[in-house]
């Protein structure tokens, strides 16, 4: 290709640590920009974690990942896509929160994201906490309510917190599933555990049709098997995979505000990914990347392997 505009910085050319650190050293593209209309997948960074309830960082988690992403080279090992040749990627920034307002910091983010959405981008994010889910899928699913394939310690389907505040990291999906976009018949979630405050998110799972695959189950059929039955749950309609990297067990990603041990190691990490073959994906993130809890960069490294391996089963799709 003549072009290289859309090609990533080789470590061949110049060294990882050298160069200002996009996404995947890919080129910078914001909205204003001349080129954004050609982008097939925008990287987008959202540097805000308003709705953390304990141990706050994840506002950090974009320029971490930024980082630690020159790790990251052009070809999947064993697919062989060379998934930046397959889509035109480019980052596309971050969308500037306003720390101090959380529902002002949820308009700034689904104005950014439809304004993606109407470019005919296929959004890939990089948070934040899981709050950042709700206003993305307000962009993503603004026509007609969408499937969700979500790798979690937690439902994040609580009401409520700290008495009636309503728009927290453990709330995201309650919300997306009362505005209506989600279709609660087509979700599922992967890695469920941990100490509970009570049953009341699985409760309203149950009620609403929502599939809970709890660690147990996930570690006694094994990963394949498991997203075989998630592919089935999806569908072929439009779905969005969020990805909180506290799916993951602590020893292999200790950098989130809420760890929960017994979880999935990295390379099953990894394999869940690319389980999602075939699925309709309309965007797709990995959150709760903390780095204040990340001093080795190990969470980070992890993050942006499985943002990789995410754009890869996009590029796939296209193919
Ligand atoms: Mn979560
Ligand atoms: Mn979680």
């Amino acid at each position: 290709m003549s072009d290289t505009f859309f090609q990533p910085v080789s470590g061949m050319d110049l060294p990882r640590f050298a160069g200002i650190p996009t996404f995947m050293r890919l080129p910078h593209v914001p909205l204003d920009h001349a080129r954004l209309g050609e982008v097939e997948v925008g990287i987008i960074g959202v540097p805000w974690d308003s709705g953390t309830t304990n141990r706050p960082g994840p506002r950090h988690g974009p320029r971490q990942l930024r980082d630690a992403s020159t790790m990251i080279r052009a070809e999947h090992a064993v697919s062989g896509m060379r998934p930046f040749e397959a889509l035109r990627c480019a980052d596309l920034g971050d969308v500037g929160p306003n720390p101090a307002d959380i529902q002002d910091s949820m308009k700034r983010i689904t104005a950014f994201y439809d304004a993606v959405i109407d470019a005919g981008i296929l959004p890939l994010t990089a948070g934040g906490d899981h709050l950042s889910s709700l206003p993305v899928l307000r962009s993503v699913a603004a026509e007609a309510p969408v499937g969700m394939i979500h790798f979690d310690s937690h439902t994040d389907l609580y009401h409520s917190y700290f008495d009636g505040m309503m728009y927290t990291h453990g709330t995201p999906f309650r919300r997306a599933c009362e505005e209506g976009l989600l279709d609660p018949k087509r979700v599922v979630q992967i890695g469920i555990r941990g100490t509970q405050y009570d049953s009341e998110d699985r409760d309203f799972a149950r009620a609403e049709g929502i599939r809970i695959i709890p660690i147990e189950e996930f570690h006694a059929r094994g990963p394949d098997d498991v997203m075989a039955e998630a592919r089935e749950i999806a569908g072929t309609g439009e779905t969005y995979v969020s990805y909180d990297i506290d799916f993951v067990d602590p020893t292999f990603a200790p950098g989130t505000g809420t760890p929960e041990v017994g979880g999935p190691n990295s390379y099953q990490a990894l394999q869940v990914v690319r389980g999602l073959s075939g699925v309709n994906i309309v965007g797709a993130d990995v959150v709760e990347v903390s780095p204040p809890f990340d001093p080795s960069g190990a969470t980070a490294f992890l993050g942006v392997s499985i943002m990789f391996e995410l754009l890869c089963q996009m590029a796939a799709n296209k193919a």
